[in-house]
Protein backbone atom coordinates (compact mmCIF):
# COMPACT_ATOMS: atom_id res chain seq x y z
CA UNK A 1 0.00 0.00 0.00
CA UNK A 2 1.31 3.22 -1.06
CA UNK A 3 0.97 5.66 2.36
CA UNK A 4 3.05 8.06 1.12
CA UNK A 5 2.12 11.44 2.76
CA UNK A 6 0.11 14.15 1.10
CA UNK A 7 0.08 17.64 1.59
CA UNK A 8 -3.74 17.20 0.90
CA UNK A 9 -5.77 16.86 4.48
CA UNK A 10 -8.15 14.25 2.51
CA UNK A 11 -5.86 12.35 0.51
CA UNK A 12 -4.23 12.22 4.62
CA UNK A 13 -6.99 11.14 6.36
CA UNK A 14 -8.47 8.59 3.74
CA UNK A 15 -4.86 6.97 3.75
CA UNK A 16 -4.64 6.62 7.84
CA UNK A 17 -8.20 5.15 8.03
CA UNK A 18 -6.93 3.02 4.73
CA UNK A 19 -3.77 1.70 6.89
CA UNK A 20 -5.68 1.35 10.42
CA UNK A 21 -8.21 -0.41 8.40
CA UNK A 22 -6.75 -4.27 8.97
CA UNK A 23 -6.17 -4.28 12.31
CA UNK A 24 -8.50 -5.76 14.59
CA UNK A 25 -9.26 -3.62 17.37
CA UNK A 26 -12.19 -4.32 20.11
CA UNK A 27 -13.12 -2.72 23.36
CA UNK A 28 -9.78 -3.84 24.75
CA UNK A 29 -6.70 -5.75 23.21
CA UNK A 30 -3.78 -5.29 20.81
CA UNK A 31 -5.17 -3.60 17.59
CA UNK A 32 -6.30 -0.92 19.73
CA UNK A 33 -2.77 -0.27 21.02
CA UNK A 34 -1.66 -0.42 17.29
CA UNK A 35 -3.78 1.63 16.39
CA UNK A 36 -3.03 4.55 18.99
CA UNK A 37 0.60 3.69 18.34
CA UNK A 38 0.28 4.47 14.97
CA UNK A 39 -1.86 7.67 15.44
CA UNK A 40 0.92 8.95 18.02
CA UNK A 41 2.97 9.47 15.21
CA UNK A 42 0.48 11.94 13.50
CA UNK A 43 0.20 13.79 16.92
CA UNK A 44 1.12 13.82 20.72
CA UNK A 45 -0.56 10.81 22.48
CA UNK A 46 -0.49 10.05 26.03
CA UNK A 47 -1.55 6.02 26.32
CA UNK A 48 -3.43 5.18 29.48
CA UNK A 49 -3.88 1.31 30.48
CA UNK A 50 -6.57 0.60 32.78
CA UNK A 51 -6.74 -2.80 34.47
CA UNK A 52 -9.15 -5.08 33.99
CA UNK A 53 -11.53 -5.44 36.99
CA UNK A 54 -11.17 -1.59 37.47
CA UNK A 55 -14.73 -0.28 38.67
CA UNK A 56 -15.85 2.91 36.78
CA UNK A 57 -19.51 3.70 38.25
CA UNK A 58 -22.13 0.94 37.37
CA UNK A 59 -19.48 -0.86 35.36
CA UNK A 60 -16.40 -2.61 35.72
CA UNK A 61 -13.45 -2.86 33.25
CA UNK A 62 -13.69 -6.27 31.48
CA UNK A 63 -11.31 -8.58 30.55
CA UNK A 64 -8.47 -8.12 27.69
CA UNK A 65 -9.42 -9.82 24.57
CA UNK A 66 -7.42 -10.68 21.92
CA UNK A 67 -7.25 -13.21 19.15
CA UNK A 68 -4.87 -14.84 16.55
CA UNK A 69 -6.88 -17.16 14.69
CA UNK A 70 -10.21 -18.25 13.57
CA UNK A 71 -11.49 -20.57 10.73
CA UNK A 72 -14.30 -23.63 9.71
CA UNK A 73 -13.17 -25.86 7.63
CA UNK A 74 -16.42 -28.03 5.90
CA UNK A 75 -16.90 -31.60 5.89
CA UNK A 76 -14.58 -32.21 3.07
CA UNK A 77 -11.41 -30.29 5.14
CA UNK A 78 -11.48 -27.20 2.74
CA UNK A 79 -10.91 -23.61 5.08
CA UNK A 80 -14.49 -21.75 3.91
CA UNK A 81 -13.95 -19.17 6.56
CA UNK A 82 -10.78 -17.55 8.33
CA UNK A 83 -10.23 -14.81 9.97
CA UNK A 84 -7.08 -13.82 8.10
CA UNK A 85 -8.87 -12.95 5.11
CA UNK A 86 -11.52 -10.62 7.15
CA UNK A 87 -12.06 -9.75 10.68
CA UNK A 88 -14.90 -9.19 11.22
CA UNK A 89 -15.26 -12.79 10.50
CA UNK A 90 -14.92 -13.86 14.57
CA UNK A 91 -17.52 -12.69 16.90
CA UNK A 92 -16.10 -9.72 18.70
CA UNK A 93 -14.82 -10.90 22.40
CA UNK A 94 -15.89 -14.73 21.26
CA UNK A 95 -14.44 -17.64 23.45
CA UNK A 96 -12.08 -19.79 21.97
CA UNK A 97 -13.63 -22.96 20.54
CA UNK A 98 -11.81 -26.02 18.64
CA UNK A 99 -13.46 -29.20 17.89
CA UNK A 100 -15.90 -30.70 15.75
CA UNK A 101 -19.88 -29.53 15.54
CA UNK A 102 -23.00 -30.58 13.43
CA UNK A 103 -24.24 -27.97 10.75
CA UNK A 104 -27.67 -27.72 13.14
CA UNK A 105 -24.76 -26.65 15.72
CA UNK A 106 -22.58 -24.54 13.68
CA UNK A 107 -25.30 -22.71 12.26
CA UNK A 108 -26.60 -22.17 16.12
CA UNK A 109 -23.08 -19.92 16.27
CA UNK A 110 -22.85 -18.15 12.78
CA UNK A 111 -24.07 -14.24 12.05
CA UNK A 112 -25.07 -13.66 8.62
CA UNK A 113 -27.57 -10.53 6.91
CA UNK A 114 -30.49 -12.36 4.56
CA UNK A 115 -31.39 -9.23 3.17
CA UNK A 116 -27.34 -8.19 2.39
CA UNK A 117 -26.79 -11.71 1.91
CA UNK A 118 -22.95 -10.89 0.54
CA UNK A 119 -21.59 -8.99 3.40
CA UNK A 120 -20.62 -10.27 6.35
CA UNK A 121 -22.00 -8.38 9.33
CA UNK A 122 -20.18 -7.00 12.63
CA UNK A 123 -21.09 -8.40 15.46
CA UNK A 124 -20.04 -8.49 19.33
CA UNK A 125 -20.74 -10.52 22.58
CA UNK A 126 -18.66 -7.93 25.31
CA UNK A 127 -20.65 -9.26 28.31
CA UNK A 128 -22.18 -12.48 27.04
CA UNK A 129 -19.91 -15.17 26.69
CA UNK A 130 -20.20 -17.20 23.28
CA UNK A 131 -18.19 -18.19 20.21
CA UNK A 132 -18.95 -17.46 16.53
CA UNK A 133 -18.51 -16.85 12.85
CA UNK A 134 -19.93 -13.53 11.26
CA UNK A 135 -20.51 -14.70 7.76
CA UNK A 136 -22.22 -13.77 4.37
CA UNK A 137 -25.66 -15.30 3.97
CA UNK A 138 -24.73 -16.80 0.46
CA UNK A 139 -22.82 -18.84 2.70
CA UNK A 140 -24.77 -20.40 5.54
CA UNK A 141 -27.22 -21.10 2.43
CA UNK A 142 -24.75 -23.17 0.59
CA UNK A 143 -23.52 -25.22 3.81
CA UNK A 144 -24.52 -29.39 3.01
CA UNK A 145 -24.64 -31.64 6.21
CA UNK A 146 -22.13 -32.96 7.60
CA UNK A 147 -19.34 -32.28 10.46
CA UNK A 148 -17.60 -29.22 10.22
CA UNK A 149 -14.07 -28.41 12.53
CA UNK A 150 -14.42 -25.04 13.87
CA UNK A 151 -11.77 -23.26 15.55
CA UNK A 152 -10.80 -19.59 17.19
CA UNK A 153 -7.24 -19.07 19.03
CA UNK A 154 -8.74 -16.23 21.50
CA UNK A 155 -8.31 -15.57 25.09
CA UNK A 156 -9.86 -13.66 27.93
CA UNK A 157 -7.77 -12.51 30.41
CA UNK A 158 -6.51 -10.35 33.16
CA UNK A 159 -5.07 -7.11 31.68
CA UNK A 160 -6.30 -3.61 30.49
CA UNK A 161 -8.17 -1.07 28.53
CA UNK A 162 -5.95 0.84 26.43
CA UNK A 163 -7.19 4.79 26.34
CA UNK A 164 -5.21 7.49 24.43
CA UNK A 165 -5.37 11.90 25.44
CA UNK A 166 -3.92 14.26 23.36
CA UNK A 167 -4.28 17.50 25.21
CA UNK A 168 -3.23 20.45 23.82
CA UNK A 169 -2.99 23.87 26.11
CA UNK A 170 -4.46 27.36 25.17
CA UNK A 171 -4.09 30.43 26.75
CA UNK A 172 -7.16 29.90 29.09
CA UNK A 173 -7.88 26.38 31.06
CA UNK A 174 -11.51 26.79 29.12
CA UNK A 175 -11.45 23.23 27.57
CA UNK A 176 -12.87 21.65 24.12
CA UNK A 177 -13.23 18.22 24.35
CA UNK A 178 -13.09 15.87 20.77
CA UNK A 179 -13.45 12.22 21.26
CA UNK A 180 -13.44 9.49 18.97
CA UNK A 181 -14.38 5.82 19.52
CA UNK A 182 -11.87 2.99 18.81
CA UNK A 183 -13.24 -0.38 19.05
CA UNK A 184 -14.38 -1.25 15.95
CA UNK A 185 -12.31 -3.51 14.08
CA UNK A 186 -12.25 -3.22 9.84
CA UNK A 187 -15.47 -0.85 9.80
CA UNK A 188 -13.96 2.86 7.80
CA UNK A 189 -17.00 5.46 8.12
CA UNK A 190 -17.75 3.84 11.52
CA UNK A 191 -15.28 5.03 13.32
CA UNK A 192 -12.02 5.22 11.24
CA UNK A 193 -12.85 7.93 9.45
CA UNK A 194 -13.60 9.97 13.00
CA UNK A 195 -10.44 8.79 14.18
CA UNK A 196 -8.52 10.39 11.22
CA UNK A 197 -10.55 13.62 11.15
CA UNK A 198 -10.35 14.14 14.88
CA UNK A 199 -6.19 13.32 14.16
CA UNK A 200 -6.39 16.30 11.26
CA UNK A 201 -8.20 18.21 13.40
CA UNK A 202 -5.34 18.24 16.17
CA UNK A 203 -3.06 18.49 13.60
CA UNK A 204 -4.32 22.02 12.25
CA UNK A 205 -4.58 23.10 16.18
CA UNK A 206 -1.08 22.57 16.64
CA UNK A 207 -0.32 25.04 14.07
CA UNK A 208 -2.47 27.46 15.44
CA UNK A 209 -2.12 30.18 17.97
CA UNK A 210 -4.97 28.69 20.34
CA UNK A 211 -7.15 30.84 23.36
CA UNK A 212 -8.81 27.21 24.31
CA UNK A 213 -7.39 24.50 25.00
CA UNK A 214 -8.16 21.19 23.66
CA UNK A 215 -8.37 17.40 24.85
CA UNK A 216 -8.79 14.37 21.85
CA UNK A 217 -9.87 11.34 23.46
CA UNK A 218 -9.43 8.31 21.43
CA UNK A 219 -11.57 5.17 23.94
CA UNK A 220 -13.44 2.27 22.99
CA UNK A 221 -17.24 3.67 22.96
CA UNK A 222 -18.94 3.48 26.11
CA UNK A 223 -16.83 1.59 28.44
CA UNK A 224 -14.21 3.61 27.27
CA UNK A 225 -15.77 7.30 27.92
CA UNK A 226 -17.39 5.94 30.87
CA UNK A 227 -13.88 5.17 32.24
CA UNK A 228 -12.72 8.17 31.08
CA UNK A 229 -15.43 10.06 33.08
CA UNK A 230 -15.45 8.15 36.46
CA UNK A 231 -10.93 8.29 36.30
CA UNK A 232 -10.75 12.28 35.54
CA UNK A 233 -14.46 13.38 36.59
CA UNK A 234 -11.66 16.54 38.28
CA UNK A 235 -10.72 17.36 34.61
CA UNK A 236 -14.81 17.54 33.43
CA UNK A 237 -14.72 21.14 35.09
CA UNK A 238 -12.67 22.92 32.59
CA UNK A 239 -14.69 21.24 29.42
CA UNK A 240 -17.39 23.86 28.29
CA UNK A 241 -17.78 22.55 24.59
CA UNK A 242 -17.06 19.64 22.71
CA UNK A 243 -17.56 17.14 19.70
CA UNK A 244 -18.21 13.51 19.63
CA UNK A 245 -16.99 12.61 15.89
CA UNK A 246 -18.20 9.46 14.05
CA UNK A 247 -19.21 8.22 10.53
CA UNK A 248 -17.20 11.11 9.25
CA UNK A 249 -16.37 9.98 5.58
CA UNK A 250 -19.38 8.69 3.78
CA UNK A 251 -21.00 10.55 0.73
CA UNK A 252 -24.22 11.59 2.95
CA UNK A 253 -24.65 14.61 3.89
CA UNK A 254 -22.94 16.91 7.42
CA UNK A 255 -25.21 15.71 10.30
CA UNK A 256 -25.15 17.56 13.72
CA UNK A 257 -26.58 16.53 16.76
CA UNK A 258 -27.29 18.85 19.04
CA UNK A 259 -26.34 19.49 22.74
CA UNK A 260 -28.47 17.63 25.57
CA UNK A 261 -29.45 21.72 26.21
CA UNK A 262 -29.60 22.27 22.51
CA UNK A 263 -28.49 25.99 23.00
CA UNK A 264 -24.33 25.97 24.19
CA UNK A 265 -21.77 27.61 22.20
CA UNK A 266 -21.15 24.66 20.42
CA UNK A 267 -24.68 24.41 19.04
CA UNK A 268 -24.62 27.88 17.79
CA UNK A 269 -21.61 27.46 16.26
CA UNK A 270 -22.33 24.10 14.30
CA UNK A 271 -26.04 25.58 13.29
CA UNK A 272 -24.20 28.45 12.30
CA UNK A 273 -21.35 26.54 9.90
CA UNK A 274 -23.89 24.08 8.44
CA UNK A 275 -26.46 27.21 7.56
CA UNK A 276 -23.61 29.53 5.69
CA UNK A 277 -22.14 26.52 4.43
CA UNK A 278 -24.57 26.21 1.39
CA UNK A 279 -24.48 22.40 1.57
CA UNK A 280 -27.27 19.69 2.38
CA UNK A 281 -27.33 19.04 6.03
CA UNK A 282 -29.28 18.13 8.95
CA UNK A 283 -29.37 19.24 12.55
CA UNK A 284 -30.81 16.59 14.41
CA UNK A 285 -32.12 17.24 18.13
CA UNK A 286 -30.68 15.32 21.19
CA UNK A 287 -31.81 12.04 21.86
CA UNK A 288 -30.06 9.62 24.24
CA UNK A 289 -28.80 7.11 21.90
CA UNK A 290 -26.06 7.60 19.84
CA UNK A 291 -22.15 7.34 20.83
CA UNK A 292 -20.55 8.71 23.86
CA UNK A 293 -22.17 11.65 23.68
CA UNK A 294 -24.51 9.85 26.00
CA UNK A 295 -22.13 9.25 28.86
CA UNK A 296 -20.87 13.07 28.62
CA UNK A 297 -24.49 14.34 28.66
CA UNK A 298 -25.60 12.04 31.43
CA UNK A 299 -27.18 14.43 34.23
CA UNK A 300 -24.26 14.10 36.40
CA UNK A 301 -22.08 15.44 34.02
CA UNK A 302 -23.97 17.49 31.56
CA UNK A 303 -21.39 18.53 29.02
CA UNK A 304 -21.95 20.44 26.09
CA UNK A 305 -21.41 17.78 23.92
CA UNK A 306 -22.43 17.59 20.34
CA UNK A 307 -22.41 14.88 17.85
CA UNK A 308 -20.72 16.15 14.17
CA UNK A 309 -21.33 13.02 11.54
CA UNK A 310 -21.75 12.87 8.19
CA UNK A 311 -24.31 10.16 7.73
CA UNK A 312 -26.17 8.55 10.96
CA UNK A 313 -25.48 5.11 12.69
CA UNK A 314 -27.47 2.77 11.45
CA UNK A 315 -29.18 4.91 8.05
CA UNK A 316 -26.89 3.76 5.47
CA UNK A 317 -26.96 -0.20 3.90
CA UNK A 318 -23.38 -0.50 4.88
CA UNK A 319 -23.29 0.06 8.11
CA UNK A 320 -21.74 -2.50 10.90
CA UNK A 321 -21.01 -4.33 7.56
CA UNK A 322 -18.02 -5.72 5.35
CA UNK A 323 -19.27 -2.92 3.10
CA UNK A 324 -18.29 -0.24 5.44
CA UNK A 325 -14.53 -0.50 3.58
CA UNK A 326 -11.95 2.48 2.67
CA UNK A 327 -13.72 2.71 -0.34
CA UNK A 328 -16.94 3.77 1.07
CA UNK A 329 -15.13 6.62 2.83
CA UNK A 330 -13.79 9.48 0.24
CA UNK A 331 -11.38 11.96 0.68
CA UNK A 332 -13.59 14.76 -0.12
CA UNK A 333 -15.61 14.09 2.19
CA UNK A 334 -13.16 13.84 4.89
CA UNK A 335 -12.25 17.24 4.13
CA UNK A 336 -15.38 18.00 4.13
CA UNK A 337 -16.18 17.36 7.57
CA UNK A 338 -12.57 18.65 8.85
CA UNK A 339 -13.19 22.10 7.92
CA UNK A 340 -16.68 21.91 9.22
CA UNK A 341 -15.16 21.31 12.52
CA UNK A 342 -11.96 23.85 11.99
CA UNK A 343 -14.47 26.78 11.19
CA UNK A 344 -16.54 25.60 14.27
CA UNK A 345 -13.50 25.42 16.30
CA UNK A 346 -12.85 28.87 14.57
CA UNK A 347 -16.19 30.45 16.67
CA UNK A 348 -15.42 28.66 19.75
CA UNK A 349 -12.27 30.64 19.43
CA UNK A 350 -12.82 33.94 18.06
CA UNK A 351 -16.64 34.56 19.13
CA UNK A 352 -16.47 37.93 21.09
CA UNK A 353 -17.84 40.96 22.19
CA UNK A 354 -16.63 44.44 20.57
CA UNK A 355 -17.18 48.14 20.74
CA UNK A 356 -16.86 50.48 18.32
CA UNK A 357 -14.49 53.29 19.37
CA UNK A 358 -15.95 55.63 16.70
CA UNK A 359 -19.79 55.15 17.10
CA UNK A 360 -21.42 58.65 16.20
CA UNK A 361 -22.14 58.07 12.71
CA UNK A 362 -19.81 56.16 10.48
CA UNK A 363 -16.00 56.43 10.38
CA UNK A 364 -15.06 57.38 6.76
CA UNK A 365 -13.38 54.28 5.76
CA UNK A 366 -11.19 55.21 3.18
CA UNK A 367 -9.02 57.25 5.98
CA UNK A 368 -8.14 54.01 7.66
CA UNK A 369 -7.46 52.11 4.42
CA UNK A 370 -10.79 49.83 4.88
CA UNK A 371 -13.04 51.47 1.69
CA UNK A 372 -12.41 50.08 -1.82
CA UNK A 373 -14.61 52.08 -4.07
CA UNK A 374 -13.13 54.39 -6.38
CA UNK A 375 -10.64 56.22 -5.84
CA UNK A 376 -10.02 54.24 -2.55
CA UNK A 377 -6.80 52.62 -0.85
CA UNK A 378 -8.22 49.28 0.23
CA UNK A 379 -5.19 47.94 1.93
CA UNK A 380 -6.72 44.12 3.01
CA UNK A 381 -9.04 41.19 1.92
CA UNK A 382 -12.38 41.98 3.58
CA UNK A 383 -16.07 42.48 2.85
CA UNK A 384 -17.08 45.83 2.75
CA UNK A 385 -20.92 45.00 4.16
CA UNK A 386 -19.11 43.61 6.86
CA UNK A 387 -17.50 46.43 8.11
CA UNK A 388 -20.48 48.17 8.57
CA UNK A 389 -23.27 45.62 10.38
CA UNK A 390 -19.72 45.04 12.64
CA UNK A 391 -19.31 48.89 12.83
CA UNK A 392 -23.15 48.99 13.21
CA UNK A 393 -23.67 46.10 15.77
CA UNK A 394 -20.81 46.31 17.81
CA UNK A 395 -22.24 48.51 21.14
CA UNK A 396 -20.35 45.60 23.30
CA UNK A 397 -23.53 43.38 23.73
CA UNK A 398 -23.81 41.65 20.46
CA UNK A 399 -21.43 39.28 19.95
CA UNK A 400 -19.33 38.52 16.29
CA UNK A 401 -21.62 35.30 15.92
CA UNK A 402 -24.81 37.15 16.51
CA UNK A 403 -23.65 39.64 13.96
CA UNK A 404 -23.21 36.95 11.35
CA UNK A 405 -26.40 35.42 11.41
CA UNK A 406 -28.08 38.96 11.41
CA UNK A 407 -25.90 39.87 8.52
CA UNK A 408 -26.41 36.14 6.77
CA UNK A 409 -22.33 36.25 6.23
CA UNK A 410 -20.21 33.84 7.41
CA UNK A 411 -18.64 33.99 10.81
CA UNK A 412 -15.41 33.87 8.90
CA UNK A 413 -15.99 37.29 7.14
CA UNK A 414 -17.43 38.82 9.77
CA UNK A 415 -14.34 38.03 12.24
CA UNK A 416 -12.02 38.94 9.21
CA UNK A 417 -13.71 42.41 9.38
CA UNK A 418 -13.77 43.03 12.84
CA UNK A 419 -10.10 41.96 13.13
CA UNK A 420 -9.61 44.76 9.70
CA UNK A 421 -11.33 47.49 11.94
CA UNK A 422 -9.25 46.32 15.24
CA UNK A 423 -6.02 46.88 13.46
CA UNK A 424 -7.42 50.26 12.13
CA UNK A 425 -8.12 51.47 16.01
CA UNK A 426 -11.63 52.00 15.27
CA UNK A 427 -12.55 48.33 17.28
CA UNK A 428 -11.70 46.88 20.69
CA UNK A 429 -12.70 43.62 22.10
CA UNK A 430 -14.93 43.49 25.25
CA UNK A 431 -13.19 42.12 28.77
CA UNK A 432 -15.30 39.06 29.10
ZN1 LIG B 1 -20.64 1.13 15.42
Amino acid sequence: MNTAPSDEPGLRMHSLAAELYPLCRSITGDGVRATLQRVSAEIPLALHEVPSGTAVFDWTVPEEWNIRAGWIKDPSGNTIVDFADHNLHVLGYSTPVSGRVSLTELKEHLFSLPDQPDLIPYRTSYYRKNWGFCVPHRLVESLRDGEYEVFIDSDHKAGSMTLAECFLPGETAEEVLISAHTCHPSLANDNLAGIAVAVELARHLIGVDRRLSYRFVFMPGTIGSITWLALHEEKTANIQHGLVITCAGDSGRVTYKETRDGNAPIDRAMRHVLKTSGDDHRIAPFHPYGYDERQYSSPGFNLAIGGLMRSQHGTFPEYHTSADNPDFIKPDKLADTLDKAIQAVEILEGNACYLNLKPKCEPRLGKYGLYGGAGGQRSGDFDELALLWVLNQSDGTRDLLSIAEKAGMSFRKILTAARALEGAGLLAKEAS
